[in-house]
Parts: structure tokens; C-alpha cells; sequence
């Protein structure tokens, strides 16, 4: 077994100065080695500067539609209040249309937690025109790559089939036109 090279990185910090937080360092050598540091003032002001309200505009959102609390709308009057209140937030906020287990026009909200220097993910809020309550998730950066990796396969195939149902559409129009003759 080899030495323990006895240097350490920071691997993250807990609490507030106030709560008696720390910050964690870790042994560079894998031996699992751990050191605190009492967090300071100084600290702290580091790492607020650094982490600017990512979550701001997702936490105005939760406030004014009760996100956990029980929302406060549903359905079309819902999708109403949200794109009314997005029109305030054209960088953090885009809606795109979907339709809800009713075959009825429902939206998708997507809510960026980002700042100036820092983008978290984005989230993303399913409000149904029916009266089912709204869901959301969170994309990871990761998780958003994934997707659009994903939507882009079923486009590419999708214009294939929609190609060649064209073709088949145009046929049968075509056939049907022609039986016109008929007509008396
Ligand atoms: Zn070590």
C-alpha cells in the first residue's frame, strides 16, 4: 500500500457561520482522509457571491401558484394566470404547447434556475386543461441533453413517416378526385 500523500482538496461546505457550518476537505490520495475548517465570515461571503439566486423566478412561480402549498388554480384558468405571468419573464420563462389526457389543449412551463454566471436546469410544469393537478419535474443539465438527443431522433424519423404519409394522403385524394366523373 502505498503513502498517504497527506494533501487536501475542498470537496464543499455545510451550515452557516451562524449554525457553526464547515468546510470539507478530502485526501487527494483516496485514502478517504477528511478535514473540516470552521466556516468564517469571509467564507460565507465567498460563497454567496458565487451562488447568486439561481431559484428565483422558480420560487416566485411557487409562491404566487401555491406549488407546494396546493395550487391555487387548475386547468384553463390556470394556463391563463401562468402565461399572463410569463410575459414578465421572457428569459427565464417559455411556454410550448402539449395536449393533456383528454386530447385538450394543455401547455408546458419551462422555468430556467439560472443566473447571470450559473445555470442549474430548468424546470418544467405540466398544467392540463382539464382539471388534474398540474405536475413538474427538474432537468439536470444532463437530463435536458438526454431529451433533446431524444426529441431529435424522433424528429429525424418522424419526417421520414410524415414523407411518406404525404405520398399516401395525396394518393388517395388524387383517386377519390378522379371518381368525380361519377357525380350526377
Ligand atoms: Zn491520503
Amino acid at each position: 500500500m502505498k503513502d498517504c500523500l497527506n494533501q487536501f482538496s475542498y470537496v464543499g461546505y455545510s451550515g452557516s457561520v451562524k449554525h457553526g457550518g464547515h468546510l470539507f476537505y478530502r485526501c487527494r490520495c483516496g485514502c478517504k482522509g477528511e478535514k473540516t475548517l470552521p466556516l468564517t465570515r469571509a467564507d460565507e461571503k465567498i460563497i454567496k457571491s458565487s451562488q447568486p439566486e439561481v431559484h428565483k423566478v422558480w420560487h416566485v412561480f411557487c409562491r404566487k401558484f401555491g406549488v407546494s402549498s396546493g395550487w391555487k388554480f387548475r386547468g384553463a384558468e390556470l394556463q391563463d394566470a401562468v402565461e399572463k405571468w410569463a410575459e414578465k419573464y421572457p428569459e427565464d420563462v417559455q411556454i410550448v404547447g402539449c395536449d393533456d389526457n383528454h386530447f385538450m389543449s394543455s401547455i408546458l412551463v419551462l422555468i430556467e434556475h439560472q443566473a447571470k454566471d450559473r445555470y442549474m436546469g430548468t424546470s418544467v410544469i405540466f398544467i392540463p386543461q382539464n382539471e388534474d393537478a398540474p405536475s413538474d419535474f427538474f432537468l439536470y443539465p444532463g437530463h435536458r441533453g438526454a431529451l433533446e438527443k431524444a426529441l431529435a431522433i424522433i424528429w429525424r424519423k418522424s419526417q421520414k413517416t410524415m414523407n411518406r404519409q404525404n405520398k399516401v394522403d395525396r394518393a388517395r385524394f388524387r383517386y377519390f378526385g378522379k371518381r368525380a366523373k361519377d357525380l350526377k
